[in-house]
């Protein structure tokens, strides 16, 4: 066979990623395998899988009981459309199970195949919801300053991270960004919130669209009482109150979803990622009861919005059992436990060196900040490439994690499986400390 690598280089456009360095030095990692929290490459080099890969591998790599569930969806029913009155039993069910999970009242779901496409598909709904109410004014879309939505049309735009907007320019008009809780600040935060609301009118605003913890952001942990106060700004000024949570949701936060951390129950919720563990794609949005009886009142003929693989029967069957997993093994339990523990870890490894700042997790979402000086924050110089170094320097030692850099920082992020158990969390924190002690060595 030929060699992968000519072959990845010559026919295989990486997403995200860099085209020239993928000429340049060809695909550096080969993956082959996966088992709970490990991936293998073609090497039989094994890593410590520190993202879930994606944010999304909640339940750990190599369930046999998934593959078992999806073989006999694909044999009984491997696809059927889910357009106008067909329907089938694992798209039901999976919708039914969703429900019961979401915060209270919010009851009815809409299927996608992925991040993006849910948030696209929340949005196009709220301002749809406006609508059909004799609102169409209400069109714009505020979200946060370094969040990250996905990239499709919409999520591309309402997206809060400028390099994402390069490529092709903005796919949609009527959306606007406020100032971030980064740093810890509600009141700051929620000034800037009203403000955009107050300079845009807020009869011309449709929704008000935020990750719970800002992932590719740099999993930025928002103070505990900021989402209360931005739900009571929606509620002051009739706004919708959307959460994205791909990343937050089916466990990641020590909680089911996001919000639930801070008592706080959107209008509309999109979700991804963890619903399926990533094992096939599938995605959503689900809705309030309040939202659905006005779209079941007023929404008259025919909502031309739906992807061919809303509902994949495979994709929903194989949630259906993850979920279980999820419930039956006590993995959100797990998630704030482990959470706790890696947090101990983070905390010993700034006590003992110089270059790390802020150092945080809520359940399995975590973030290492580096810094030039802990007590005033302040950054390195972006051409001493200390995360990527440190990134580097992990890879070296078994371990796949995620740099944050863009806006001056130097975030290492970790999401991992949730399956991950004490040992193996004290493995990846000595192989963490290691890797900064060698970076600080490295830049002096
Ligand atoms: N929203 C959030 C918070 C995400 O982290 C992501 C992906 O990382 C997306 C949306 C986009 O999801 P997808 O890549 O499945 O389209």
């Amino acid at each position: 066979m030929e060699n992968l690598t000519e072959l990845d280089k010559r026919h295989f456009i990486h997403p995200t990623s860099s085209i020239q360095q993928q000429q340049r030095d060809g695909a550096k990692v080969i993956m082959e395998k996966g088992e709970g929290i490990y991936l293998t490459d073609t090497n039989g080099n094994v890593y410590i899988d520190a993202m879930s890969s994606l944010w999304n591998v909640n339940i750990g790599h190599g369930r046999e009981e998934l593959a078992e569930v999806a073989a006999q969806q694909l044999k009984k029913l491997a696809f059927s459309s889910a357009f106008s009155t067909f329907s089938h039993e694992p798209a039901i069910k999976l919708a039914e199970k969703i429900a019961s999970i979401s915060p209270a009242g919010l009851n009815a779901v809409f299927f996608t195949s992925g991040g993006s496409e849910s948030n696209d598909s929340a949005i196009k709904l709220v301002r749809h919801y406006w609508k059909i109410q004799g609102k169409q004014d209400r069109r714009k879309i505020i979200a946060l300053k370094r969040g990250y939505h996905g990239v499709a049309a919409a999520s591309t735009s309402v997206t809060g991270i400028p390099e994402f907007w390069g490529m092709a320019g903005h796919m949609m008009t009527d959306f606007t960004h406020a100032e971030t809780p980064y740093g810890g600040n509600t009141e700051k935060a929620i000034a800037s919130l009203r403000q955009v609301i107050e300079e845009e009118g807020p009869e011309n605003i449709a929704a008000i669209l935020a990750e719970p913890v800002q992932g590719a952001g740099g999993v930025l942990i928002p103070p505990a009482d900021y989402f209360k106060e931005v739900r009571k700004l929606c509620d002051e000024y009739e706004i919708l109150f959307i959460a994205d949570e791909i990343i937050t949701g089916f466990g990641r936060t020590g909680k089911m979803f996001g919000m639930e951390n801070w008592g706080v129950t959107p209008d509309m919720m999109t979700f991804a990622k963890g619903v399926t563990s990533g094992y096939i794609p599938l995605g959503g949005v689900v809705v309030s009861d309040h939202i659905h009886n006005v779209l079941k009142e007023k929404s008259k003929g025919t909502l031309f919005h739906g992807f061919t693989y809303s509902g994949h029967p495979t994709a929903a069957a194989l949630a259906l059992k993850n979920i279980e997993i999820i419930e039956q093994e006590n993995l959100i339990e797990n998630s704030r436990e482990m959470g706790e523990k890696l947090l101990e870890g983070f905390q010993k490894i700034k006590e003992n060196l110089e270059i790390v700042g802020d150092v945080r997790t809520i359940g399995l979402l975590g973030a290492v900040e580096l810094v030039q000086n802990p007590a005033t924050n302040k950054r390195f110089a972006p051409d001493l490439n200390v995360a990527p170094r440190v990134i580097e320097a992990l890879h070296e030692r078994g371990v796949i994690c995620r740099p944050v850099t863009f806006g001056g920082t130097d975030i290492i992020c970790f999401a991992p499986p949730i399956v991950i158990d004490n040992k193996q969390v004290n493995t990846l924190v000595e192989k963490l400390y290691d890797s900064v002690l060698s970076v600080q060595k490295q830049i002096g």
